[in-house]
């Protein structure tokens, strides 16, 4: 037989592995998900094997009538479900829609006004030695020191001193919405772009329970494996007078052959995305991430110095906020790992640590609220979280294997993936 179990034991097994590991453990990286089996399908299909450089109907390549049928649902469905004028769904990941974008619109050397990575922003919005950072001259905004919000009268001032020719709103650990037509009405007196990258909150967006960017951006990046619950990989949408610019800068100018696969997967979660079960998915989201606001906001938190930057949360992460905690952010994100609680530390805005170590820690809800957690669960996920972060500088034995004990109880309640065996 040619199955992955016997051509490649080793693979198999680590595959197996990490299956287990999502089941039996509470994944609360903010920028995960579960893809739905639909999804894995799709992206583990023939549709890998073909070439398709082009657009459907312009391809460089014969055979792609079938691959052509994808790419079109795709590119539709995305169309449809946030009301954009234009939709390239090819862009491999995040990072590749941000840097086709940034292409359609920019010369090297122009200016980009992003918020700065440590305050919350990407990677791709103009770290130094980024893509964006190299070929673009960086000017980057903040968030207000005592509010911890996006400081938008640093970012007026800073397009009118700057005079960027592209404004980028969005971010990759910011526990609040942003306000697009301001964003907007800055962009335009100085006559920039607007790039708005929602990777993170996209299927808040889809679910109508988050504000659009595409009425106000030229331009819209998003990721599809984050809130939206898809394959890994990017999109872009623009108005209609980009379209041009944004497709001939994916292909061919970030990427060769698209990965049909990946599109296809694409397409199903957009399917999925559109559809009333994924509303009521991403308000047990928003739930979800408002409950443990609110209970790491409590007196026992407070006093262990624990605290959630900006005070809650309007979106499916919470940041915390370590810096007057006896742990550091690596502590806190390795003594969650320790009772089965995956998290990314994070830098909080200000923070007076280095970036591998940081005073913070990033918790999202959006893989636990698609294994079916409800407002009661979050109640007891944010209540463990609380007891493991206010437990000092040491958790002793007794106190963590009650902990993984409550976390095994959690999984347990909410299969994942039961038809994976
Ligand atoms: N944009 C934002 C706001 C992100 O948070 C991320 C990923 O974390 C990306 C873009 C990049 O996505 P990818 O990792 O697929 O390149």
């Amino acid at each position: 037989s040619q199955h992955l179990a016997e051509v490649d034991p080793e693979v198999a097994a680590a595959i197996d592995a990490e299956l287990h590991r999502q089941r039996d453990t509470l994944e609360m990286i903010a920028s995960e998900n579960f893809a739905p089996l639909g999804v894995l399908e799709a992206h583990g299909s023939v549709l890998t094997n073909k070439y398709a450089e082009g657009y459907p109907g312009k391809r460089y390549y014969g055979g792609c009538e079938h691959v052509d049928v994808v790419e079109d649902l795709a590119r539709e469905r995305v169309k449809a479900l946030f009301g954009a004028e234009h939709a390239n769904v090819q862009p491999h990941s995040g990072a590749q829609a941000n840097a086709a974008a940034m292409a359609a619109v920019l010369k090297p050397g122009d200016t980009i006004l992003g918020l700065d990575l440590a305050h919350g922003g990407h990677l791709t919005h103009g770290m130094k030695i980024n893509f964006s950072g190299r070929l673009y001259d960086v000017a980057a905004y903040h968030v207000d020191r005592e509010t911890g919000l996006v400081d938008m009268a640093e970012v007026e001032r800073l397009a009118h001193e700057r005079k960027p020719s592209l404004v980028i709103a969005g971010w990759s650990a910011y526990p609040r919405q942003l306000d697009f037509a301001e964003f907007r009405r800055i962009a335009d007196e100085v006559g920039a772009k607007l790039l708005v990258d929602m990777a993170h909150f996209a299927g808040l967006v889809a679910a109508g329970l988050h504000p659009s960017p595409v009425p106000h951006a030229d331009l819209v990046t998003t990721t599809t494996h984050k809130t939206l619950g898809g394959p890994r990989g990017g999109v872009v949408l623009c108005k209609q007078e980009l379209a041009k610019k944004v497709d001939s800068a994916v292909f061919p100018g970030q990427q060769g052959g698209p990965l049909e696969h990946v599109v296809a997967a694409k397409a199903v979660a957009f399917k999925i995305a559109a559809s009333a079960e994924f509303a009521e998915r991403q308000k047990r989201v928003l739930e979800g991430a408002t409950v443990l606001a609110d209970r790491l906001a409590q007196a026992d938190c407070a006093e262990a110095g624990v605290k959630v930057a900006t005070g809650g949360t309007d979106v499916h992460l919470v940041l915390v906020d370590l810096v007057g905690s006896a742990l550091n952010g690596q502590q806190a994100e390795d003594r969650l790992h320790d009772i089965g609680i995956t998290v990314n530390r994070n830098a909080v805005p200000f923070d007076p640590r280095p970036p591998m170590v940081t005073s913070g820690l990033r918790i999202g809800t959006p893989a636990l609220a698609t294994r079916g957690f409800t407002g009661e669960d979050f109640a007891e996920v944010a209540d463990v979280i609380a007891t493991a972060l206010t437990a000092g500088p040491e958790l002793d034995d007794e106190a963590a294997a009650a902990l993984r004990g409550r976390v095994a109880a959690l999984t347990a309640r909410h299969p994942l993936y039961p038809e994976l065996g």
